[in-house]
């Protein structure tokens, strides 16, 4: 910088700039680090100085990043020699005796209370060419650099900006980490999201919505469902035909609210009944379906007596009863259409022979 050139601000778009670069190291009121502490100590010994520090240059300050021998965490920028050495990006910056040079003089900064009078500061850039601050030297007599210190001052500097992009590459991957990580999460929440509804249309378009028990779509699937066939292969299972008595009078006589209500309760009484294992079908309006795998006669004889009992419990302001219709089968045997054929015939038996009861297939078994 020519000694007849007064400082002045630079244009106002490409301070911007300069700002913008420097806050894109996020740098600025961050803790203190050894590796730039190390550099003021080392240009200090080198310079053989009381004073360096790291300056940034901000808005209307200078914050210093590492220092020793100031005290002070920062400056008003119009104290700071640093902003008129920024100004000369690639150029190190010698002021032989400050209060003898008339463009300094009023600045006023001092170490321990005494005026600086000598300041040497090479501007630290970033790889756009931006000024972002200074590596500076300073102190209370005026003085000189000799070659050698000024070319060390230059390689500290060199040295500070590597940090600089160094710590700029190591927060960009970690954002980079980050965004990546986030999107990995939001790209599993939708497939969570995605099962979720495919789950709940699933079990929509399989259940019967008045008695939450599986309708005939869903028996269908079950079908398909190579486990629920597997455990019909497992052994001697039972099929149960429920039909609710005389419904059609139930409706007739006290509305199909209640109606439906009444085909809760018997759908409720079935569930109850049951075990984990067996499968509910809401067959037709006011019949029901149950599968019992792995399940003799004799023991299905006993659930459908339960259910019975629990439908005789339920509390409406008429009886209600069910006739039950109950088949064998075994792997080997007849297959599940014919089995559900025999419980068929064997509800008929129980509506013909009185309703409100149950009755057990007894046709003999093939193979
Ligand atoms: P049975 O003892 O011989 O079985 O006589 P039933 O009256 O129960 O048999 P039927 O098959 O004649 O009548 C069944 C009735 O079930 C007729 C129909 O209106 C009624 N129903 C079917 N689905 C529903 C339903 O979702 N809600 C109501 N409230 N009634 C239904
Ligand atoms: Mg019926
Ligand atoms: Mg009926």
């Amino acid at each position: 910088m020519s000694r007849s050139t007064p400082p002045r601000r630079d244009d106002p778009t490409e301070e911007m700039r300069r700002l913008a670069a420097l806050a894109a190291y996020e740098l600025l009121d961050t803790e203190p680090e050894q590796a730039y502490d190390d550099i003021v100590r080392l240009a200090v010994t080198l310079c053989s100085v009381p004073a360096a520090t790291i300056s940034l240059v901000d808005h209307d300050r200078q914050w210093f990043k590492a220092a020793l021998g100031v005290r002070v965490a920062q400056t008003p920028r119009s104290q700071a020699l640093c902003d008129v050495a920024i100004r000369t990006p690639r150029q190190l910056m010698l002021v032989e005796d400050v209060l003898a040079d008339a463009r300094f003089a009023h600045f006023g900064m001092t170490i321990d209370g005494r005026p600086v009078r000598f300041y040497a500061g090479m501007p630290l850039c970033n790889p756009e060419g931006h000024a972002l601050g200074t590596l500076n030297v300073l102190d209370v007599e005026p003085r000189q650099l000799s070659a050698e210190q000024r070319q060390a001052l230059e390689l500290l500097a060199r040295q500070t900006q590597h940090l600089f992009e160094l710590r700029r590459y190591t927060r960009e991957q970690g954002r980079l980490l980050a965004e990546r990580d986030a999107a990995a999460r939001r790209l599993e929440a939708s497939r969570d999201d995605l099962e979720r509804r495919h789950e709940r249309l699933k079990h929509s378009a399989a259940r019967d919505p008045l008695t939450g028990l599986l309708n005939r779509a869903g028996l269908g699937e079950l079908r398909e469902n190579p486990d629920a066939l597997a455990r019909l292969d497992a052994g001697p299972y039972s099929l149960m035909l429920i039909d609710v008595d005389h419904f059609k009078q139930v409706n007739d006589r006290h509305g199909h609210l209640l109606g439906d209500r009444a085909l809760r309760a018997v759908a409720d009484s079935v569930a109850a009944s049951i075990r984990e294992g067996d499968v509910a079908v809401r067959f037709g309006g006011e019949e029901v379906l149950v599968v019992l795998p792995q399940t003799r006669l004799a023991h299905a004889a006993e659930v459908a007596g339960r259910v019975r009992q629990q439908v005789a419990g339920v509390a409406l302001p008429f009886p209600l009863t069910v006739s039950i219709g109950i088949a064998g089968g075994e792997p080997g045997g007849d297959p599940p259409e014919a089995v559900f054929e025999r419980a068929d015939q064997a509800l008929y038996r129980a509506k013909a022979t009185g309703r409100d009861r149950i009755v057990v297939d007894d046709t003999p078994q093939v193979g």
